[in-house]
């Protein structure tokens, strides 16, 4: 049994001030407020339950800071990612995915949803093992101190015209196992651990024809399933044009709009999609920070939540590793789109940052007792906090405020360090070789 205790926690009943939790077997035994810290351990600042990053591609850290000359689109930007791609295997995967996750840990994040398409080797070929760059982010969030849902994405074309799909080319062939049947049955091959669930996703309406999301759709029946929905209005064009309804309406037409299914982005909706997602008590997962580096647009969160939908975030490609800027932006991108302020309340901004629920950890994300023992200490005396309201700290704070992770009750990071030392070294050491290459294949 491991005692803690801090003047201020963000708890399910709001903000409490001298908490003190105790933790049993990696969950919380007991959660008392206004009580004295007696021979608990101190933790500064206020508390908050561990975050849950709903959308990660590990491998698009290698992409920061190295796509902004000369402007270009998301189908520009697209291009760049292709070039990682088609670089990484097995172990550069792993010493990049680690260094990762290990980022998302510093940054109070204890779960992640890792939409994971990249399967195979160049051209194709399947790997010895057919699931190697699956395992690869298992051990990489195992030796971060992060739980993992692989959401093993089904992705069988190269996209998507008013004529119809169109065929893969070049580094998309590492992505497709043929066809949805191959695709689940290569995922069942894949086992839970106590750290590692395994979920599904289809990369979007482009990539999985219409006749194949009933085959996804019978392979994952009552799992967790994300999609890529309406991220760019191309899309919603091209499903207009094809098979003449949105991504949502597609997708709800093969069953696969529940309570368990999240739309990554739902940028672009109609009022009929945001109808539709609410009446499912769908998710829609936002990843503000990539919507605006990608010139994506802002998805309509209030609306949505009003609908009765539910919005978890995710980081995404990695612009930022920062789910508080993330939370931030849900709220900030809203007062800019409407001249209002206050749209998210400040513990909405919590539920949608703590939405584990939503990559299959119903047990996650809230301070109370029988709990999964995630604890994010954030410092009330930084220059960036200090004078903060605690029970706005989501206002203010950054990752850089972040003082201690535990997920289940195993102690992460400490005095803003990560267990496994300096990240930034592991970061660069992993993404120095991916960038030899690049400039390497640059034309003169
Ligand atoms: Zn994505």
């Amino acid at each position: 049994m491991t005692t803690y205790w801090a003047e201020f926690a963000l708890l399910p009943s709001g903000l409490a001030q001298n908490v003190r939790v105790e933790v049993a077997a990696g969950r919380f035994a007991t959660v008392q407020t206004d009580v004295p810290q007696g021979d608990a351990h101190r933790l500064p600042g206020v508390l908050l339950p561990g975050l849950a990053n709903c959308h990660s591609h590990a491998f698009h850290r290698a992409l920061r800071g190295r796509t902004h000359h000369g402007g270009g689109t998301f189908w520009t930007w697209r291009e760049q990612m292709y070039a990682v791609a088609g670089r990484l295997d097995p172990d550069s995967y792993l010493a990049l995915a680690r260094a990762t996750y290990a980022e998302m840990a510093l940054a109070g994040i204890t779960s992640v949803g890792e939409f994971h398409y990249l399967h195979h080797a160049p051209g194709g070929v399947r790997y010895a093992d057919r699931n190697a760059m699956g395992e690869a982010l298992r051990q990489a969030a195992r030796d971060a101190g992060v739980r993992l849902t692989l959401l093993d994405t089904c992705y069988l074309t190269g996209g998507l015209t008013g004529d119809g799909h169109t065929s893969l080319a070049g580094v998309q062939e590492r992505f497709t196992d043929g066809d949805a049947s191959a695709w689940a049955e290569r995922v069942r091959d894949l086992k839970d651990d106590s750290g590692f669930r395994v979920g599904a996703a289809v990369h979007s309406v482009r990539a999985v024809p219409g006749d194949q999301l009933a085959v996804v759709r019978a392979a994952t029946h009552g799992q967790t399933v994300h999609a890529h929905v309406s991220e760019q209005p191309a899309e919603n064009d091209a499903c207009q044009a094809y098979y003449g309804r949105t991504p949502v309406e597609h997708l709800a037409a093969a069953g696969l709009v529940d309570d368990r299914f999240s739309a990554v982005h739902a940028t672009h909706l109609t009022d009929t999609d945001i109808a539709r997602l609410g009446a499912a008590s769908a998710t829609a997962c936002f990843c503000p920070t990539t919507e605006r580096d990608l010139a994506d647009g802002i998805g309509p969160a209030r609306a949505l939540l009003d609908a009765g939908a539910r919005v978890s975030l995710g980081s995404d490609q990695h612009a930022v590793i920062d789910l508080l800027e993330d939370a931030r932006a849900l709220e900030m991108h809203e007062r800019l789109n409407t001249l209002q302020r206050g749209r998210i309340q400040p513990e909405e901004l919590l539920t949608t940052a703590t939405a584990h629920d939503s990559i299959g950890w119903p047990d996650a994300g809230r301070m109370e007792r029988g709990a999964r023992a995630d604890l994010v200490a954030v410092r009330l005396d930084t220059i960036r906090t200090a004078g903060s309201d605690p029970g706005q700290i989501l206002l203010s704070a950054t990752a850089s405020d972040v003082d201690t992770v535990i997920r289940d009750g195993e102690v992460v990071v400490a005095n803003g360090q990560h267990r496994l030392g300096d990240i930034g070294r592991l970061l660069a050491d992993a993404i120095g070789p991916l960038l030899d290459q690049r400039r390497n294949q640059e034309p003169p």
